[in-house]
């Protein structure tokens, strides 16, 4: 039922603002799924589809953050202030780095290219934390197939 849509500006149904709530409530940028399991036990007849149409409806707006990971689902962020996304290329957790804006990146930019730049997208890719305290010997055992990632390639992941 989507009577949100087509109605100017934006209502904040009671739902709307639980997933909000939700959202605002841990800092992993979570999935529309995660966002949905937590949204589930207090809007028990919640459905996944509605919170996926809700958070993009938040996003769409600016109420929220949109995340493309580039090896993974979509994710959602509460914070919309300016900052950059470190991905895990073990276990794909992803979080904040807050490291003001890159005036000397931007200037790169629109020197490489005839288009006005209006921004861009930044996702840095490392090992988080728990990952690194693993020796690095547990997860070699992966099947063949994938190369190790060993030197400066394996930092272009896909
Ligand atoms: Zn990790
Ligand atoms: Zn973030």
């Amino acid at each position: 039922m989507a009577t949100a849509q087509g109605h100017m500006g934006m209502r904040m149904t009671r739902q709307r603002r639980v997933i909000l709530e939700e959202l605002r409530r841990v800092c992993t940028h979570p999935t529309a799924d995660e966002v949905y399991r937590r949204v589930r036990r207090r809007l028990a007849r919640i459905s996944l589809a509605t919170v996926y149409r809700n958070l993009e409806t938040l996003a769409d707006r600016g109420l929220i953050g949109r995340l493309e990971p580039a090896g993974g689902p979509r994710r959602y962020d509460a914070d919309t202030t300016d900052h950059y996304h470190v991905r895990c290329s073990r276990c794909g957790r992803v979080g904040d780095v807050f490291a003001g804006r890159l005036p000397a990146l931007e200037t790169a930019f629109r020197k490489a290219t005839e288009y006005a730049i209006m921004g861009y997208r930044l996702e840095l890719i490392g090992l988080c934390p728990r990952c690194r305290r693993r020796p690095a010997g547990v997860t070699a055992k992966a099947k063949g197939g994938r190369q190790a990632p060993k030197g400066p390639r394996g930092v272009h992941g896909r």
